[in-house]
Formats: C-alpha cells, structure tokens, sequence
C-alpha cells in the first residue's frame, strides 16, 4: 500500500476514519437536520454540550466554520475582536471576521501565541466616540501557530477574568482543546468554563472525517444555527457525519496521551540532529516545529526534499511543523528522525 513507506506528519487533519466510525455510519439512525429531525446530530450534539459543561451545542462542517458562526452570533459589525497576533482565526479563514462578521481586529501581542493579561487590559477600548467598541476576546488553546502551545488552565482563567472584568465576551477557539486537557491532565471544562462559547475540531486528533462543535448557552447556539443557515452550512442526514463523531468523541481523547509522547520522543530524537533545530519549544501537545536555517533558507524547497525521502511535514516559513497523529507510532518517529538526518547530512 505504500503507507509504511511515507510517513505523513503535515497535520493531524490526516487522520482516516476508524473501522468503528465506518461501522457506525452504516448503522446509524438519520433524519432531516435542519429539520432537527437526525437523532444521530441530536445526540451528538447533547453529549458535545454536555462534555462542554454547556446548555448547547451545534454540528457544523468545519472548524473554520465553527468559528464564523461564534463570532456571527457573539455580535460583529463595527464592534472590535481581541485576538493575539498568531490566532488561526486571524490567519488562516480567510478573513472571515472581518469579511463575514464585520468585527475589526485588534491584535494582541503574544509569546507563541500566550497572552498577557495587561496586554489585554492594554487593548480596551475606552468609551470614546471614535473608537469601535471592545466587545469579544478570542482564546486559542492549543496554539497552533505558537507551534501546538498549550496555555496552562490559571493563565487561562486569569485572560478570561480579564476579558470579563471589561464586559468582553469570550469565544475559544479550541480546535484541539482536548489536546490542551490531556497535556494538564484536566478535564475539558477546566476551560470550557470560563469561556462564553468554544468550537473545537472531531477531525483532528480526534480522526472523525468532517466536523466541528460549537458549545454555549441556549440562546447563544440558537443564533449560532441561524448563522450557519445564512452562510450554507444546514446540513440534511449529517449522522452520518455525527456517528463518526460520537465515535471520535468518545475514542479520540483518551489515544492523544500517545500523540503527545509520539511528539515528546521526536523532538528527543531530533536533537542529536545537525542541522535543525528545535523551534518553539517546549514541545507540549502534539505539534514540533523546526528551523532548517543552518541548512537551508527556503521553506518550500526543505518541505520538497523532505518528502522526496518519504517525511510529509507542513510549511510554516521560516520553520517546518511535524504534527503527531493516529496514523504515525513510535516506529514512524524513528522514521522520521531518520530522515532529517539524511537530509541534513546532504546539506551540510
Ligand atoms: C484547524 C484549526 C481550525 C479550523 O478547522 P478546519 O476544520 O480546518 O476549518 C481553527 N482553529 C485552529 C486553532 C485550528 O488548528
């Protein structure tokens, strides 16, 4: 099959579904969605929420889309967004929030995607007449442009007083929250509690095929419906999206301690390497960045030649970004250190 062969670490959204997953869509009860009629959504849903310590909660396509239809429904239109400068949300959707939304960004300052609580209080606005009112604070835990960071569940509630304390409300960006649980050893509601709604990805580490969650209060997750109508994300018979997400939600947290420690031991590994350098660090979840500068300064080219010997890793310039997942094991880490000891050794 060629699967030992590559070892594909660009991201955890690699991840096939289980045999389970399949096996559960073939059994599932379905119905119309935007109906409310699939008891598979339905109940999907229900134990999201509940996972969540929320009232609600809602099935939509993505993560991206996820994270639309939260800040669509926390309000918009000439109202300011507090996000730290490397969020997803202000990089990587296409400028949903301000395109979409309408809110205007303010960015924050971060260390690898960790705020400080003065640079928020730093960033209110006061109640001038030019400024845009301040009225949304964005978390994202686990960071994935601060190379997989996890922000630690004081600090955490400490930025969300803070947001609090000047009336913002407060959406979590929590693709991979349960990666954030397992790197504390937490339950999930130890930030899930603290914020006013989060979305999070059952097609990450968790290996669901489609999917993403968003949690909060009733009304809340009402509008939040109403939006994904708006923006083409009601969904018909989506059990069969949700019976592979009941599955992953049950099965997915509990394997990320074997991505995390997947991710541990490559980083080890890699620093008996000459030639990268671990970036980013300390490694936390399930994410490891590396500088390839000694070796070359072209990302691009360094992701071409690393691929031509069979490691997958994703671009992130001036760095590369290897993602542990269910598809790699200990073995394939081996593999991989392997790999970008022979690649280094041609360079340098
Ligand atoms: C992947 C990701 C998203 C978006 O999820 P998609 O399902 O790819 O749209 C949002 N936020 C973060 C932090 C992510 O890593």
């Amino acid at each position: 099959m060629g699967k030992n062969t590559i070892i594909d670490m660009r991201s955890d959204t690699v991840t096939l579904p289980t045999c389970e997953m399949l096996d559960a869509i073939t059994k599932t009860p379905l119905g119309d969605d935007v109906m409310r009629e699939d008891p598979t959504v339905n109940r999907l849903e229900s134990m999201s929420a509940e996972i969540m310590g929320k009232e609600a909660a809602l099935l939509v396509p993505s993560g991206t889309m996820g994270n639309l239809v939260s800040l669509m429904a926390h309000g918009g239109h000439g109202q300011e967004v507090l996000l730290d400068e490397e969020a997803h949300i202000y990089w990587y959707e296409q400028g949903g929030l301000c395109s979409i939304a309408g809110y205007c960004p303010k960015l924050i300052p971060s260390n690898d995607g960790i705020m400080d609580p003065s640079d928020i209080d730093i960033a209110i606005r006061s109640s001038d007449i030019h400024y845009p009112e301040s009225s949304l604070l964005c978390l994202e835990n686990t960071h994935n442009r601060g190379g997989g960071r996890t922000i630690p569940p004081d600090l955490f509630a400490m930025l969300c007083q803070t947001g609090k304390r000047h009336g913002l409300s407060i959406h979590l960006d929590g693709a991979r929250i349960f990666n954030a649980a397992v790197a504390y050893d937490v339950d999930v509601k130890t930030f899930s509690k603290h914020v006013d709604s989060v979305q999070f990805c059952l097609s990450k580490g968790l290996s669901a095929p489609v999917g993403s969650i968003v949690a909060g209060n009733k009304e809340f997750i009402g509008r939040a419906r109403r939006a994904r109508k708006r923006i083409g994300g009601g969904m018909r018979q989506a059990g069969i999206i949700a019976a592979a997400g009941i599955v992953a939600l049950q099965e997915g947290p509990k394997r990320l301690q074997h991505d995390h420690a997947n991710a541990q031991l490559l980083a080890s590994l890699i620093q008996e390497i000459d030639g990268f350098n671990l970036a980013k660090t300390p490694v936390t979840s399930n994410m490891v960045f590396l500088d390839h500068s000694a070796i070359l300064s072209n990302t691009e080219e360094i992701v071409q030649e690393l691929g031509s010997n069979g490691l997958l890793v994703g671009a992130m310039p001036p760095l590369v970004r290897l993602v542990t997942n269910r598809m790699v094991n200990e073995e394939d880490m081996r593999g991989a250190a392997r790999i970008l000891a022979t690649v280094a050794a041609k360079y340098l």
